[in-house]
Parts: C-alpha cells; sequence; structure tokens
C-alpha cells in the first residue's frame, strides 16, 4: 500500500486555515465534520495511512476544543455577574444587596439620557456587572432588543456608552394558495399577521377582497428578517408581494424615494395607491350587486339598483374610499343616515343606512381616504344591517366595482433608475417562488455554513 501524506495532509491544513478566519459557530461546525469523517473510517478496514488520519483528525479536534475554549476564559478577578430584578427593586437596592458603595449609582444616573434609564428599570430586567470589593467596575444593561448601555469606571470616575447591536437583514420569501380565506391561507403559509393585512391593504385599489378572490389565487410575499448575533431578532418589513388574482399578476416593490419616504410602487413605478378604493369596508361580503333593473326587496318593484350592497353587521365601520369633502351629512329618505362626499370637481361617493355617524363630522369638513366616516347600520329602507355605496362620475352612476381608477403620483422620473435597479432582485425573488420549492435558509446566515463545508 502506498502512503500519500500529502491527500491525508491536504483538508485539516485548509480546514484549519479557515478556522482562523472564521467565528467560533462555523467551528462548532468543523468538528461535527470532522467527528463524521473518522466515524466513516472506522467502518472500513484500519491501515496505517488511517490511523495517521485518525491520530491527525484526533489532534485536530482537540487543537479546535481549546481553541473554542479560549475566549471563554474569564479572569479570575472581578467577574460579570448578572442580577435580575425582583419585583419593587431599585437601582439602589441592587447596590445595596451586592455590596457596592451606594453613592456610586447617583453619580451613574447623571451620565445622561440612557444611564437615566437605570431609574425605570423593572423586574425581570437583568443588570451585568463587575466589582471589585465595594466598587462598581463595569456594568451593561439592555435598553432594548438593539441598545446596551454599557458604564464602565475609567480611573475615580464612571463613563457610559451605548452600544448599538449590528442587524443583519435576510430576506425570506413565503408563498400561499388561497383555498378558503387569504387569513387562513396566510397562516397555513407561516405568513406573519401583520403581513396578511399589508398584503389586502397594498393591494385593496386593485383587487376586491370580497368579490374577487378565487380558490387557487397565489401570493408570494418577500419579507426581511432581522438577526442580532446569528439569532433572529423578529420580522422586518414586507419588500416585495405578487398576488395571483383570476389569472391575472398584481406585483408591488417597496421603494424609499429621495426624501426617504417608503411606499410601494408597481414594477413599472406606478404608485399602487389609486384615488379611490374599490369598497368602503375592510371586511366585506356582497349582498346585492350594482345592477340597473332590480326587484326591490322592500318595494318589490323594478327599480335600478345604482350602487353595490355590502352585507355586514351592524356597526362595522365605514371608510372614505378617496380624499374629498362632506358635501350631504343627514337623513334622507330611503338612504337613511347617509354621508355623501364630493371628490374633486368629478366625483362623488355616497354611503347609506348607517347606524350612525362618526362624532364631529359635519358638512363640508375635509376627509382622508380610508378615514372612518361612520358605522353600518339599517336606516332607511333596509331589511338587514347593510351598507349601500354608491360611486357617481360627473352625477351618472357607475359600477364601483369595476370602474378604472385614476393612480395617485408615481415614483418621479429622476427616481427611475434607482428604482429599476433596486426591484431587479427582488422580482427575480418572487419569480423563484413560482419553481417547486426549495427549503430556504435565510441568506445571511449561508455564506458562515458554506465556509466551513469541506
Ligand atoms: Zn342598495
Amino acid at each position: 500500500m502506498k502512503l500519500d501524506y500529502s491527500s491525508v495532509d491536504r483538508s485539516p491544513r485548509s480546514a484549519r486555515r479557515i478556522v482562523l478566519a472564521a467565528s467560533v459557530c462555523v467551528v462548532g461546525l468543523a468538528i461535527l465534520v470532522s467527528r463524521e469523517s473518522i466515524a466513516k473510517r472506522d467502518l472500513s478496514t484500519p491501515s496505517f495511512s488511517e490511523d495517521v488520519a485518525i491520530a491527525e483528525a484526533v489532534a485536530y479536534e482537540q487543537a479546535i476544543q481549546s481553541a473554542v475554549s479560549d475566549p471563554l476564559v474569564v479572569p479570575e478577578a472581578s467577574e460579570w455577574s448578572s442580577v435580575r430584578i425582583e419585583p419593587g427593586e431599585t437601582l439602589s437596592t441592587v447596590f445595596e444587596t451586592e455590596g457596592l458603595d451606594t453613592a456610586q449609582w447617583m453619580s451613574i444616573l447623571e451620565l445622561g439620557p440612557d444611564a437615566r434609564q437605570l431609574k425605570r428599570i423593572k423586574a425581570g430586567d437583568t443588570l451585568e456587572i463587575r466589582k471589585s470589593g465595594d466598587d462598581l467596575l463595569e456594568l451593561r444593561y439592555e435598553l432594548d432588543d438593539l441598545r446596551t448601555l454599557h458604564v464602565e469606571r475609567v480611573g475615580d470616575h464612571f463613563e457610559a456608552n451605548t452600544l448599538t447591536a449590528d442587524l443583519a437583514r435576510s430576506t425570506r420569501t413565503i408563498t400561499g394558495t388561497i383555498d378558503s380565506s387569504l387569513f387562513i391561507a396566510g397562516q397555513k403559509a407561516g405568513l406573519p399577521v401583520r403581513m396578511v393585512m399589508e398584503l389586502a391593504e397594498l393591494f385593496r385599489y386593485d383587487i376586491d377582497f370580497a368579490l374577487d378572490l378565487r380558490d387557487g389565487d397565489r401570493f408570494t410575499v418577500v419579507m426581511e428578517e432581522l438577526y442580532k448575533d446569528g439569532v433572529k431578532l423578529r420580522d422586518g418589513d414586507m419588500l416585495a408581494a405578487e398576488f395571483v388574482n383570476q389569472g391575472k399578476v398584481h406585483r408591488a416593490v417597496r421603494f424609499k424615494d429621495g426624501e426617504g419616504r417608503s411606499a410601494f410602487y408597481t414594477p413599472d413605478g406606478q404608485s399602487l395607491r389609486k384615488a379611490f378604493f374599490r369598497t368602503p369596508l375592510d371586511v366585506v361580503r356582497v349582498s346585492s350587486p350594482f345592477n340597473l333593473r332590480r326587484r326591490h326587496p322592500i318595494l318589490n318593484t323594478i327599480r335600478a339598483h345604482k350602487g353595490v350592497d355590502y352585507a355586514a353587521s351592524s356597526g362595522t365601520p365605514i371608510k372614505a374610499t378617496g380624499d374629498g369633502k362632506v358635501a350631504f351629512i343627514g337623513n334622507k329618505g330611503g338612504y337613511g343616515r347617509v354621508v355623501i362626499l364630493q371628490h374633486g370637481q368629478q366625483y362623488e361617493t355616497l354611503y347609506a343606512h348607517m347606524s350612525r355617524f362618526r362624532a364631529g363630522m359635519k358638512a363640508g369638513a375635509k376627509v382622508k381616504q380610508g378615514q372612518v366616516i361612520g358605522y353600518v347600520g339599517a336606516s332607511g329602507l333596509a331589511t338587514a344591517p347593510h351598507l349601500h355605496y354608491e360611486f357617481r362620475v360627473n352625477g351618472v352612476h357607475k359600477n364601483p366595482v369595476n370602474i378604472v381608477m385614476p393612480r395617485a403620483n408615481p415614483i418621479a422620473r429622476a427616481q427611475l433608475p434607482k428604482f429599476q435597479s433596486q426591484i431587479v432582485p427582488l422580482i427575480a425573488q418572487i419569480e423563484s417562488a413560482r419553481a417547486p420549492r426549495v427549503a430556504q435558509a435565510p441568506a445571511a446566515i449561508l455564506p458562515a455554513i458554506s465556509a466551513a463545508t469541506p
């Protein structure tokens, strides 16, 4: 048998090089890898070269283990200790129970606004302290997820710094198919509830989630996840979304404009926002569609139904579908309690059968799109609580369900090149979600793992 030292030697040496550059968690993985290779070799007939390999691997593993434990060695004096705050405790009582000079906590509180947060420590908080006798040497306190207050003795006084953790950002793609409701499909796919709402809000100008949703409709969301020290801290923002409704593809991408305002746009730079919402209610089912020849349920005569009836329980908030002002508010025959909004010169919207108006609404008042103007009821000619909604263009009734709505502001021309380059990876991520699903690891963590893989 030929001894081939060079091949035996190669992998540990190159692995060592990686260890030098990589972090502790990567080293941990390398240990697993080397253990596995030892186990594999044990299965075959032992030979001299394999003995050498095993001996090398063992020595290598020991070297790594001592390297791993090195950073964990704590100086003998002045160890850090954790103090968990009990109910009723304050900084001064902590100093007392820890046997620290109580004069010191007062000077610490004078070190600035972040240090003053120590006044508000509460049960369950943790203080990390390092002391020498009755002298405090260092103190650490997590102000929030990202910021840690660090107080340190320098000579005869204390200094305070606030350390901000570096957040690693990675993206995650979630995709789902509608089989009952958007909400349930979102839950099944693992989409955070907040994002389900955002998704519905995003496309509410293009899709009437009460009327248009069909089984088999699909959504894809690209969202950001924030990691601190390799551990997921929380979900970030939605970056892009796609909704395929009855075969029609709707897409939205987030973009921060020159003034730092974030908004969603279509991939060609149009605003997703339109002058009008499709519906004045958030959760709706349509009980009577727009129909110019309809038998009226109470009058039993053929009367055009020049609006859309949305069945909803009494008290459901009704939202202004566009910016405008109150042209009429009050009682009006069969409409019952009704609000008419004027939007510019051409458009009017009407909301009837309300149980009550929102407090403070009066004729001439300005309203913003999405602002609650009143609540669903059955006032006037109505058999059950519902919202009767009309949409008029130049005085002519239009079906709000299928009218083409004007879009709000597009991206400024000067911002378009930046926008177009930014959305390329997001669109690619949405499109890759259409391919067969592959287990997705957070992108920020991937490079570290692949560096340790021989
Ligand atoms: Zn009606």
